[in-house]
């Protein structure tokens, strides 16, 4: 996953007032250590979070930086694995996202001609790399032709030498843009790094190659000729970034809910309803429809086939990390990614592999111009804005409504969209105080059951989910009528049991009732009575109201515990690794 940052400008810059800025607006994507490596060769490097972790950073300028936050695979979370690597004459600095599969071979082989690693990264054998080739007579340009042909895996690479005043830019599979504002060239994983700044950004397609002056930039294929890019001018609706009164970004992000549900509800009807009529008619025409996505979008997506099926059209999902083995497509698919970042790897392999066999793409995405979005004939953005906190509240929400769009489009009668965002409005302001003392109740329980059925099942893994990564507590979300097949067996006095009722539906109530004859402690979730009352609507909307309150619930219960809310242990927004 990792966040990478290089700039170069024609003026100095500050590190810390503007290059560390924009790494920090890549903190979501890892938060494991961070670093920097300037122009005059200063290198620092840190464990954690950048946060207040900059205590004791000079205010250096420069004119050519490379910065990085890491999510560490190879290695751990040290200061000698964190980023920039760099060779040991302390000349090349390197920052890396991604994989790099051959790097044991590629090590051995550069460990035999003398070099010394002191890192447990696959990164570091990046600047001994290029140290190797240049010390061989290699020119810059003949150097990257050879990574790119020699080196297995993924990479947004940026490297700059001590005394060259260029940055040099390698992708493959991880995301890298180039933003331009100011006289200033600003590589990043993404573009919310530098939103605030500038709105004109050009990206990388896999296998491309950049050289960036100070006022000019150069794209190059993998056999190093010149590329023509387009500068594309990118809309971005954002919140208001700022935690204001809020103590955390999650709870931030559930109340702006009815704000970001409005602004992608009136989407539909004016600048993207040409792309819903497009999506709709893609989905008619295809023989079947196949979603895939991982985590949230997952849950998202199985609510996506419910609808789908309702209409008479064949369609499935699958985890996208086991896409390869359970699932097949023709070209006669219609194959729909949701992913909130549009970069989540498992997802992009997955879009790839199916684009070889004739299958036809589409997506549901947040970040406009996310390799998913490039890789798709049509894509609806979910406008939901910025989302900070790593667990998808609104993202998820706005995914749900967008989905509920397409159905209504194909013919799906249960919505009126426009009066979701009240509902939603509603939902918090009748819950929140109950979720409150429910969570105090939970805190310090082990286990957490969660039972659903129809389109509440995917709920019931989506606030299982959230109980894991935000509050720490193990949860599974499951099929109520799989329950007497084995799980009950775990169910004892007091266990929790949150069951989502939608409609007084009579599987979920003697489900229900099942685990509370063996003493569980029931927590109803309903829209007709019950402990947690949500708002009347049809089956499908039940999953939006539901999710909000499991979202309050892991929320409190974090709260009350402590623990890091927006950036939860292990966890990174964006997952850009397989
Ligand atoms: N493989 C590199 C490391 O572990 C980069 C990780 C990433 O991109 O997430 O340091």
């Amino acid at each position: 996953m990792c966040g990478i940052i290089g700039l170069v400008s024609k003026d100095e810059f500050s590190v810390r007032d503007e290059l560390l800025k924009c790494l920090a607006r890549l903190e979501y994507r890892g938060y494991d250590s961070w670093g920097y490596a300037a122009y005059d060769g200063a290198v620092v490097k840190r464990v954690g979070g950048i946060g207040n972790n900059t205590k004791g950073i000079t205010d250096m300028k420069t004119t050519v930086a490379i910065s990085h936050t890491r999510w560490a695979t190879h290695g751990e979370v040290t200061q000698s694995n964190a980023h920039p690597h760099s060779n040991s004459k302390k000349t090349i600095f390197a920052v890396h996202n991604g994989i790099i599969i051959n790097n044991r071979q590629i090590k051995e082989r550069l460990m035999k001609k003398g070099y010394k690693f002191v890192s447990e990264t696959d990164s570091e054998i990046i600047p001994h790399y290029f140290d190797y080739m240049l010390s061989k007579g290699k020119s810059m340009k003949e150097a990257i032709c050879s990574f790119i042909s020699e080196i297995e895996g993924t990479f947004a690479i940026v490297l700059f030498r001590k005394g060259d005043p260029h940055l040099y830019a390698i992708k493959r599979d991880s995301p890298l843009v180039l933003g331009l504002y100011d006289g200033k060239g600003i590589l990043a994983s993404d573009i919310y790094a530098f939103s605030d700044k500038t709105n004109k950004a050009v990206f990388f397609d896999d296998d491309e190659f950049a050289v960036l002056g100070m006022d000019s930039y150069r794209f190059y294929n993998k056999s190093g000729k010149l590329v023509r890019k387009k500068v594309c001018g990118f809309e971005w609706s954002r919140e208001e970034e700022k935690l204001k009164h809020y103590k955390h970004y999650m709870i931030k992000e559930i109340k702006e809910q009815p704000s970001a549900s409005k602004r992608l509800i009136d989407s539909f009807s004016t600048i993207q309803k040409d792309r819903l009529i497009r999506f709709a008619k893609l989905i008619r025409m295809a023989s079947r429809v196949v979603f895939v996505g991982a985590g949230t979008s997952y849950h998202a997506s199985l609510i996506g086939v419910s609808l789908l099926n309702k209409l008479g059209i064949e369609s499935h999902t699958i985890i996208a990390s086991e896409f390869e083995s359970f699932m097949l497509v023709d070209d006669k698919t219609l194959v729909i990614a949701i992913s909130q970042s549009g970069e989540t790897m498992d997802v992009v392999t997955v879009i790839k592999d199916v684009l070889k066999k004739g299958a036809t793409v589409a997506s549901i995405v947040n970040v406009p111009y996310s390799t998913i979005q490039r890789y798709s004939k049509l894509s609806i953005e979910i406008c939901a804005g910025q989302e900070v906190c790593v667990a998808s509240t609104k993202t998820f929400t706005n995914q749900l409504i967008t989905l509920f769009a397409i159905a209504a489009y194909l013919g799906v009668k249960e919505f009126d969209l426009a009066t979701i965002p009240d509902k939603i409005e509603k939902t918090i302001k009748t819950n929140e105080g109950k979720v409150r003392k429910l969570a105090r109740e939970l805190y310090r329980k082990k286990d957490i059951f969660v039972l659903g059925k129809g389109v509440s099942y995917p709920m019931a893994r989506e606030i299982a989910l959230k109980l894991k990564e935000i509050p720490y507590i193990h949860a599974e979300g499951m099929m109520a009528g799989e329950l007497k097949h084995g799980t009950i067996a775990l169910v004892e006095k007091g266990t929790p049991v949150i069951s989502l009722i939608p409609n007084e539906n009579v599987d979920m109530l003697s489900s229900t009732r099942e685990v509370e004859a063996r003493g569980a402690r029931s927590i109803i979730i309903s829209n007709t009575d019950g402990e947690l009352h949500i708002p009347k609507s049809g089956d499908a909307e039940f999953a939006i109201y539901s999710g909000i309150i499991g979202h309050l619930l892991s929320y409190y219960i974090a709260r009350l515990k402590n623990l890091p809310i927006d950036k939860p242990r292990n966890l990174a927004k964006s997952v850009t690794v397989r």
